[in-house]
């Protein structure tokens, strides 16, 4: 019935690599997103790209910057990719560490281009917006060459996060069981588990991953506008303990992972929102544990009235917190995480 929709999913992309993804070796390059403007008719957005290979072997596609202010999965890819050679590997990875490149360049979340949100707009439309034509290149060109995929977010300007990765549970016990082994090799402390129904649904590059029974593993490393030492040292010794986890890294890597414990967001009320709108103050921390109807915090209303309080009514863990103080009503202020039942 709804054949325009069936030829838009089956449409080639337009957008193109400037190296060939399978070849052994190593090369940086580009994918060259078509964005014809006023000032550049045949203009375009290289958003950088590096292969190495070493044979045969499981492909992994690594990607960071999907939104732009999310820095230390950006800052982690960069430095492996120019670390990691061939000889290194048995298989290959994809790496781009900054995949919405004009979001990173603008420090923002979303694209200035068109304003997309890259891991919103999954599986992407061929023939859209630059941010939409980038989602179908990864779900049609990239995707059907991983084995497996890692993509590395934080909290943005907008969120502080406990470190921690992300997994989308599918109900099918050996995909849940092989992204839970993911989640152990990464080593993030923490590991949420989800049933798609928060945060970006099947739109998110995980949903598509897993549309097509690849395993893939989120993580959120930091937040605010800056960057954790912490979260850019867990990129890379999580990255690399995942690579030789799935046989693609020979070496095993010294730092061995921690314990990881495994949580979830219990129900749509494990999100606080704010009331109304007013200036946020927080009164507990990223990662602290709260219990009953605990005070979160207070929104003083502008102009000046008597500040609302913010109750948890959840008990939990804090796993993001709200970065900026000036809030609007409905913006989500916590989200509150709970041990997965052993
Ligand atoms: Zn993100």
């Amino acid at each position: 019935v709804n054949t325009h929709m069936a030829t838009a999913k089956a449409a080639p992309s337009r957008v193109w690599a400037t190296l060939d993804l399978q070849r052994d070796g190593k090369e940086a390059g580009y994918l060259r997103v078509p964005h014809s403007i006023d000032g550049s008719a045949y203009g375009t957005i290289p958003v950088p790209i590096v292969r190495i290979r070493n044979g045969e072997g499981p492909t992994a596609l690594l990607v960071a910057g999907s939104h732009g202010d999310e820095y230390e999965g950006q800052v982690g890819l960069s430095r492996l990719a120019r670390l990691i050679q061939p000889r290194d590997l048995r298989g290959c990875i994809l790496v781009l560490p900054h995949l919405n490149l004009p979001a990173a360049r603008a420090g923002r979340r979303l694209s200035p281009l068109d304003e997309g949100n890259l891991n919103r707009l999954f599986p992407g439309d061929a023939n859209g917006g630059p941010t939409a034509m980038l989602a179908h290149y990864v779900a049609s060109v990239l995707l059907p060459l991983a084995s497996v995929v890692l993509d590395l977010h934080s909290g943005g300007c907008s969120l502080d996060y406990v470190g921690c990765s992300l997994i989308r549970a599918t109900g099918r016990a050996d995909e849940d069981a092989q992204m839970k082994s993911l989640a152990r090799a990464f080593g993030a402390p923490i590991c949420s588990i989800s049933d798609g129904s928060g945060g970006g649904g099947a739109t998110t590059l995980s949903a598509a991953a897993q549309a097509l029974g690849i395993p893939a593993l989120t993580t959120e490393l930091g937040g605010g506008s800056g960057l954790s030492r912490l979260g850019v040292r867990l990129a890379e010794e999580g990255t690399l303990r995942l690579l030789h986890h799935v046989g693609i890294l020979r070496e095993e890597p010294a730092f061995a992972a921690g314990p990881v414990r495994f949580m979830e967001v219990p129900a749509r009320d494990a999100y606080i929102y704010a009331a109304i709108d007013g200036i946020f103050e927080p009164v507990v921390e990223v990662g602290a544990t709260v219990a009953g109807d605990a005070l979160g915090g207070f929104i003083h209303p502008l102009p000046d009235a008597d500040p609302v309080p913010v109750s948890i009514s959840r008990s939990g863990l804090i796993g993001c917190r709200r970065a900026i103080a000036l809030t609007k009503e409905g913006d989500c202020l916590f989200k509150i995480l709970t041990d997965v039942a052993p």
